[in-house]
């Protein structure tokens, strides 16, 4: 097996006796990212001079005797809406196809203290507005394990590039199920932190209030790993919280015994596909076999599609018209050519940089936000969100963790549900009111469908308890049989 298909904390030992060389490694990965990509189309840029380059360097420390960080050397490809300075960040988008940014993310200053090694920037939903990868100005991704099906999105690049072994970890966005979902599709696991707990700066902003940086991984373990690198208080974002990053690794070990496994009856309810039933249900054995209790806990707003699909949509519209107001040919990356005056400007800017579903959703955006219809749509939505965030503190008194599908289906077909917006929203019906109530949520392999097909089990819990999260997926992961 080639060294692109192992793990980090299987690597990380090995780097770090110099037993085998950062350069080495990251050539096998770009090795294989290479000849994988025209089928895949997980990147939209690769980075091969600089990889190699920080390779070479933490090679070259090592051989001095120079402490490393804990990723020294580990090849890292990132979602293309975290900003890397100096390199292009095109959000999937035409109208920024050719940005440059002028500064690194926080989570990228994190990598670079912990010596990763940053590959490339994966493809993505245009702006992360979709749930298949479909919606990029740089033609869709395909699921790795199945190359006629979707990999899921928004982050479907990152998932499907950790998928193919086209890099060893990943970073992905997550505003409504963009890291999980994806995850839950390719059969990798993926996390998405409680809201404030890995910073935002230098992510371009969808949904301000929802979004949050996430990493994708080969299993738990690796994912704990790279949760740890970048999570943290950062004064320039405003929403981070001063709150002390635990040791994620250290908890991995210690089992389910006495963890409350709450499973709520709407998450298992019509439009759920019998074979994604039937592998929650039994993780929730494995789990109890392995010591948890499992309880029967309710959701009626947070696990009602009506209600969490059209609050989450509504308000990921409204703050995205606002998010994206900015790009308006004046100051950032694309501006029309031969335009009139400024109104002509802004018009063509627009109408030619951005792609359907993302007009669609400004528009929308900006009607939930006008002033005749603010407390009708915008309004009810955030009072929605309340009783949300309500639901889930009653479950959470009852259950430290939920267990739930990630997305109704396996991966769909590639163009299956590009004509019909609606049904893609309901993909997400897992997923969305986790971001409405900034909760921790993790997505990792629970089998296979009859045709082979990846199929994902979340687990959920309060506030900060990315611990328990990481605990209970550890177990599930280790009980999962291998099909
Ligand atoms: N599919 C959801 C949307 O389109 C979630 C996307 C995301 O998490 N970025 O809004």
């Amino acid at each position: 097996m080639g060294l692109n298909t192992l793990r980090a904390h299987e690597l990380r030992p090995r780097l770090q006796v110099g037993e085998l060389g950062a350069e080495e490694l990251t050539r096998a990965v770009l090795d294989h990212l290479s000849a994988t990509q025209p089928a895949i189309n997980a990147f939209i840029s690769v980075d091969q001079e600089g990889a190699l380059a920080q390779a070479r360097s933490v090679d070259q420390r090592r051989a001095q005797g120079q402490p490393l960080g804990p990723l020294a050397g580990i090849p890292v490809a990132l979602k293309d809406l975290i900003c890397v300075r100096g390199g292009r960040t095109t959000c999937g988008s035409r109208i920024l196809k050719d940005f440059v940014s002028p500064y690194d993310a926080t989570v990228v200053e994190h990598l670079r203290r912990a010596d990763a090694v940053l590959i490339g920037k994966t493809n993505m939903d245009e702006f992360a507005m979709g749930s298949s990868t479909e919606n990029s100005h740089f033609g869709p991704t395909r699921n790795p394990r199945a190359p006629d099906r979707v990999p899921g999105g928004s982050s479907g690049g990152s998932a499907a590039a950790v998928a193919a072994d086209q890099t060893i970890l990943a970073l992905g966005s997550d505003t409504g199920g963009s890291v999980r979902q994806p995850a839950g599709y390719c059969g990798v696991v993926g996390l998405k932190p409680t809201y404030g707990r890995v910073s935002r700066y230098g992510l371009v902003a969808y949904a301000s209030s929802l979004d949050q940086i996430g990493p994708l991984a080969k299993d738990v373990q690796d994912a704990a790993l790279m949760l740890q690198v970048i999570a943290g208080h950062d004064p320039r974002d405003a929403t981070s919280v001063d709150q002390p990053v635990p040791d994620y690794e250290a908890v991995l070990t210690q089992g389910v015994k006495g963890l409350r496994v709450g499973l709520a009856r709407e998450h298992f309810g019509p439009g759920l596909d019998s074979e994604i039933h039937q592998a929650v249900q039994r993780a929730a054995s494995r789990l109890e076999e392995e010591g948890a209790q499992l309880v029967e806990v309710s959701l009626p707003v947070a696990g009602h599609p009506d209600y969490c699909i059209g609050a989450y949509y509504l308000i990921a519209m409204a703050e995205a018209s606002a998010n994206l107001a900015r790009y308006d040919g004046v100051r950032y990356g694309y501006r029309a050519p031969g335009s009139r005056n400024l109104q002509d400007l802004y018009h063509q800017t627009r109408s030619q940089g951005f792609g359907a579903e993302v007009k669609r959703r400004i528009m929308l955006g900006t009607y939930a936000l006008s002033a005749g219809y603010y407390d009708a749509y915008y309004l009810k939505a955030q009072q929605v969100r309340t009783l949300i965030r309500r639901d889930f503190d009653q479950a959470f008194a009852a259950c430290d963790v939920l267990l739930s599908p990630v997305a109704p289906t396996t991966a769909f077909r590639l163009g299956e549900q590009l004509e019909d917006p609606l049904q893609m929203y309901l993909n997400d019906i897992y997923t969305v009111s986790v971001n409405l109530a900034g909760l921790p949520g993790i997505s990792v392999p629970a089998g296979r469908s009859t045709t082979g097909l990846p199929i994902g089990a979340q687990l959920l819990a309060a506030p900060f308890r990315e611990e328990t999260l990481l605990r209970a997926a550890q177990v599930l992961e280790q009980t999962t049989p291998l099909n």
